[in-house]
């Protein structure tokens, strides 16, 4: 992990570890492990949880592993498993052992023969619809099925054949016997194993029968010698089953499931499943369109590692539920690139200017700093010619109050060039303002002009030398700061979310930018090279974020 990070704050589990490190519990190791299910693109909410199970295990010389959680295989694919690898490492995070839930299918199963033989499992015949009437409610004791008494070795029988495939798909499920009446939902007898003929990933057609995801999750976590298994507070009423299984195998290794608020976003989703949605009926380009709270999206929006890295850990961890607010993720990423991103100019909406008094000719290959604070990120060469292309709204024939920009017969500075003059102001037939004559004071590079003060300083390109581009100007993807609370979520999406200039004009050095390079674009925004998406004669960027938190430039 780089080591520049923002500094460790205490929270509960720290503290909670590092008793145990005290009492030499666990023979004073941290092992955790980050298990997400592949069933889609990793999202901000779980880097959430990758920077606490694998800062964890670095603050404490442990290891976390990267265990996915594939019991689902309908839902499941590899695509996923490897978007996911991909992300964690991304991130800045190396697992100490991979692996998979699948993996561990014999001896799960094995697991669930012990269960049967002690006593505490059973194969049921109810539909799964007779399961949820029997359950009962949170007021009111389930109901034993009649199935719960069947003795142990036709349990075995049953369940051996559930697995050789002689069962129709919902014809029996493998149940827990722990206790119907019991106040907490989950210990009602929840289901082990049900038949599924679905073809996995990783274990193709060889099983008929998975495991539930509770029983998978417990045992995986015993096998992998996990010491802290942290999770999010929705498993809270899960726990008691977690460590039910583990206390009836006995297993050598019982972690210890500690839970932690959701990371909930604002403006914002945080599901895989509503994210998903968002995917297949095309409301966004992909898992990684750049308005996706998708590690992926983020990172082709350009957020750096470290601004998310520095956001999980600015956010802290809690215990309750709470809601954060965009601009705390926005503040982390514009942090970062204030400090780090070299400066370059593009024109969204460009205005010619011919500078009269310039030859017609000649290049000058001016040397502009990459950053105003850090001379160590050096300088580059920025051609000045006669024809330069300017922002539209820069000029202004007839000025509103305060404005510090190119006027008619004004002056202004071109950032690290020349002051100008405009002196004359070109329409077309219908009265738009279509190129400006100007003169250039060759006494002003690098110094100020002699007897007057210009204020205003604008950003500029050579025409000849600039390349064409494509901006995109991303916005948040909802309208509303809990689009959960709506009734259909997609009713949220703002329509405004994305807008693409087409016209753009960037710096003669942007010609070949390196994938994913990141720019301060003086004045206007942090924007990221997206290599994906441009072609010869059109370079594509993506906004990471506006300069300012109004947006508005200066
Ligand atoms: P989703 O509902 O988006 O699918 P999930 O919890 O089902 O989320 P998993 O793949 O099972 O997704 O999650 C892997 C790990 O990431 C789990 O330990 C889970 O608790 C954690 N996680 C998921 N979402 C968040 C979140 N919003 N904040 C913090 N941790 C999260
Ligand atoms: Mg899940």
């Amino acid at each position: 992990m780089s080591t520049n990070d923002t500094p460790a704050a205490s929270n509960f589990i720290r503290s909670i570890i590092a008793n145990d490190l005290k009492d030499n519990k666990n023979n004073g190791q941290v092992i955790t492990r980050f298990p997400p299910e592949p069933n889609g693109y990793l999202h901000i909410g779980h880097a959430k949880s990758i920077c606490l199970n694998f800062g964890i295990a670095a603050e404490n010389n442990g290891r976390c592993n990267l265990r996915f959680d594939d019991t689902n295989p309908e839902k499941e694919s590899d695509e996923y498993v490897e978007a996911i690898k991909r992300d964690v490492q991304w991130l800045g995070f190396e697992w100490s052992e991979l692996h998979h839930a699948s993996d561990y299918f014999e001896q799960l199963y094995s697991y669930a023969v012990q269960l049967i033989e002690q006593g505490v499992a059973y194969v049921d015949s109810l539909s799964a619809e007779q399961i949820r009437i029997y359950r009962g409610t949170l007021t009111e004791a389930g109901k034993e099925s009649p199935d719960r008494s069947r003795s142990i070795a036709e349990n075995l029988d049953l369940f051996a054949r559930m697995r050789a495939g002689e069962f129709a798909d919902g014809q029996y499920v493998l149940r827990a016997k722990i206790d119907m009446a019991s106040p907490n939902i989950n210990m009602r007898d929840p289901a082990l194993y049900r038949i599924r003929r679905v073809h996995h990933q990783r274990t193709g057609n060889d099983w008929c029968i998975y495991p539930m995801y509770d029983y998978t999750h417990c045992i995986s976590d015993a096998i992998e010698n996990i010491t802290h298994s942290l999770c999010t507070l929705e498993f809270e009423d899960h726990r008691p089953l977690y460590d039910w299984v583990l206390d009836q195998l006995k297993t050598p290794c019982h972690p210890q499931q500690i839970e932690f608020a959701r990371l909930q976003l604002e403006y914002t989703i945080v599901s895989k499943r509503k994210l998903n949605q968002l995917v297949t009926e095309q409301h966004v380009h992909g898992w990684d369109d750049p308005r996706m709270p998708t590690i992926a999206g983020l990172r082709r929006a350009g957020f750096t590692p470290k601004a998310i890295r520095d956001f999980c850990e600015r956010i802290g961890l809690t215990k309750q539920n709470s809601w954060i607010e965009m601009g705390v993720l926005e503040y982390c990423i514009r942090e970062d690139l204030n400090d780090n991103a070299p400066r370059a100019m593009a024109v969204l909406q460009p205005l010619r200017v011919v500078i009269d008094n310039y030859q017609e000719d000649q290049i000058e290959e001016l040397e502009v700093g990459n950053h105003p604070q850090k001379p160590e990120l050096g300088k580059r060469r920025v051609p000045f010619s006669k024809i330069i292309l300017i922002e539209q709204d820069d000029f202004a024939e007839i000025p509103p109050a305060k404005f510090k920009r190119l006027t008619a017969g004004g002056e202004v500075r071109l950032r690290g060039s020349y002051v100008i003059q405009c002196n004359d102001v070109i329409k077309d037939n219908e009265g738009n303002i279509i190129e400006l004559r100007c003169s250039y004071d060759p006494d002003t590079l690098g110094k100020n002009p002699v007897g007057r003060k210009v204020k205003g300083v604008i950003h500029w390109v050579s025409e000849q030398h600039s390349h064409p581009a494509e901006l995109r100007l991303y916005d948040r993807l909802f309208k509303v700061a809990n689009p959960d609370n709506e009734e259909n979520f997609l009713d949220a999406i703002n329509p405004d979310s994305l807008k693409i200039l087409t016209d753009c004009r960037v710096e003669a050095s942007l010609a070949n930018p390196e994938p994913e390079s990141r720019y301060q674009f003086e004045r206007i925004g942090y924007f990221c090279f997206d290599a994906k998406d441009s072609v010869a004669g059109k370079l594509v960027f993506n906004r990471t974020v506006t300069l300012r938190d109004n947006g508005e430039k200066d």
